[in-house]
């Protein structure tokens, strides 16, 4: 042999014992802290400590007689859900409402955290989702929480349905393991994401993750009820709560309490044994700092999306008023919008051109009603929604529907066989929505006082309901 053969067999050598070590000392970490992951214990926490949310904690309370007496449920074949999902926006009380749960049942509550399970070695994040129910079962009831879900339950890569990647291996345990217990074990299983959207369809199926639960950002009344149970812990002396919950408008229960606890520190720091006005001015003004962007306005972004939803508001309600305005709100909800209206039915009924047109005018309202306000300068991009939703309805509106200059012609198909550009639909699309956009503007500002009185509404409560929509009126 060679020199160099030997050198290189050697080096060979070396590389595999180093590779084989080196997995074997990780999985074997990997394996010890196994448990270490997994959060046992028995929660005190009750419903009592979470503020606001009360659709949601409602919908939980009626599971703690569910897991307390399963037979009774299943004697009459009703079946509970399995798996709950909490979703929305980071730090709105989705852990806390499930310890909450396992609390009130007083039932052992287990936790992981979908992020865990990233980047495990083969086999290894099954093995603990696995590990995870036994443990659970042996206790018999209980609460079991996957936080982060999304980290294991993201849409699967399109063609990848043997689902041979690590991910999905974890993913199927968990499905076949909450598929494996039976309806009346007392035992549900909670999780929490805030990117519902990039879930995989198959966790969200019957006798999975049935049941989704939106926990949403608090509005100014559930501000308040936070406010008072974070205070009603400390001292505290002219804090004005109504003043307070206007200051944290879009914040979270998380940076709600975060606040107060730093008014605390200020407080504390001072030597006074109580909180003040100042030291929450004080620590209001640190927490923004934190904040990512510096020119967080949040009283100028509440005042524009006012404007903007009573644009859309205003607009359904009048052309479209057989559609029933459910709940206008200016808090931003975790798919994105940064308010909402939520009307029903939704757009999927079937489409005459005049309602297609309707709605294209609703979609384009509340861009409107920001320049009607504030001026072309002034808009902002709380509109990109909005636009996308429009501009994909025109494009159909014009080369599918067939609805423009009464074309009887599929303008997509049409360029295909042709080979030749879609400008002749650019311009019917651009023509379509720059019409419809100046009869909704001027329908807003024929209207100016009406969808200002809606604007001003919402921005002393936020939400408002339809019977008080229609009292405005
Ligand atoms: P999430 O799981 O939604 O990210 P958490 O439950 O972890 O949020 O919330 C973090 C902390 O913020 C909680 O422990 C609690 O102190 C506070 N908090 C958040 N939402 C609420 C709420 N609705 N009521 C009371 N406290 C809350
Ligand atoms: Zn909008």
């Amino acid at each position: 042999m060679e020199t160099y053969q030997i050198i290189a067999i050697i080096g060979v050598l070396i590389f595999i014992y180093f590779i084989f070590f080196r997995n074997k000392n990780s999985a074997q970490k990997e394996i010890s802290s196994l448990n270490e992951i997994e959060y046992v214990g028995s929660s005190t926490m009750t419903f009592d400590d979470v503020a606001g949310n009360y659709e949601a904690k409602q919908s939980l309370l009626e599971l703690v007689d569910f897991i307390q007496n399963p037979e009774k449920y299943s004697k009459f074949n009703v079946r509970m859900p399995k798996g709950i999902l909490l979703y929305g926006e980071p730090g709105t009380g989705k852990t806390l409402m499930a310890k909450a749960l396992a609390g009130e049942a007083g039932v052992p509550f287990y936790a992981v955290s979908g992020s865990d399970f990233v980047q495990v070695y083969a086999g290894l994040g099954a093995g603990r989702i696995r590990n995870l129910f036994k443990k659970a079962k042996k206790s018999g009831k209980s609460v079991i929480f996957i936080d982060e879900i999304d980290a294991i339950g993201k849409k699967r890569a399109a063609g990848n349905i043997k689902g041979s990647d690590e991910g999905d291996r974890t993913l199927n345990a968990l499905l076949t393991e909450m598929s494996g217990f039976a309806d009346d074990s007392g035992t549900v299983v909670l999780a929490a994401t805030n990117r519902i959207d990039t879930l995989d369809k198959a966790l969200l199926r019957p006798g999975r993750f049935d049941r989704q639960i939106e926990i949403m950002l608090p509005d100014k009344n559930a501000r308040k009820d936070i406010i008072k149970l974070y205070l009603n812990r400390i001292k505290a002396e002219d804090v004005s709560i109504d003043e307070l919950a206007d200051l944290t408008v879009f914040f979270s229960g998380a940076m709600i309490e975060n606040l107060i606890n730093e008014a605390a520190l200020l407080a504390i720091r001072q030597g006074s044994d109580r909180i003040s006005g100042e030291h929450i001015k004080k620590a209001y003004l640190q927490v923004l700092a934190g904040v990512e962007k510096k020119d967080y306005d949040n009283g100028m972004q509440k005042t524009v999306t006012s404007y903007h939803e009573a644009g859309h508001a205003f607009v359904s309600r009048y052309l479209l008023p057989e559609n029933k305005i459910i709940r206008v709100s200016v808090i931003p909800t975790s798919k994105g919008a940064g308010g909402y209206t939520l009307s029903t039915p939704k757009s999927e009924e079937i489409m005459t051109k005049g309602k297609i047109r309707k709605h294209l005018s609703v979609l384009m309202a509340g861009r409107v009603s920001e320049e009607v306000f504030f001026g072309k300068e002034n808009i902002t991009a709380g509109a990109q929604n909005d636009i996308e939703k429009a501009t994909s309805l025109a494009v159909d509106y014009v080369s599918k529907y067939g609805m423009n200059d009464e074309t009887f012609i599929n303008y997509q198909l049409l360029s295909d066989k042709l080979r030749i550009p879609l400008t002749s639909v650019e311009n019917s699309v651009k023509n379509l929505t720059s019409e419809i956009y100046e009869k909704v503007f001027k329908i807003v500002e024929d209207n100016k006082e009406k969808v200002e009185k809606i604007a001003k509404l919402l921005m002393e409560k936020e939400v408002i309901y339809q019977d008080e929509l229609e009292n405005l009126l």
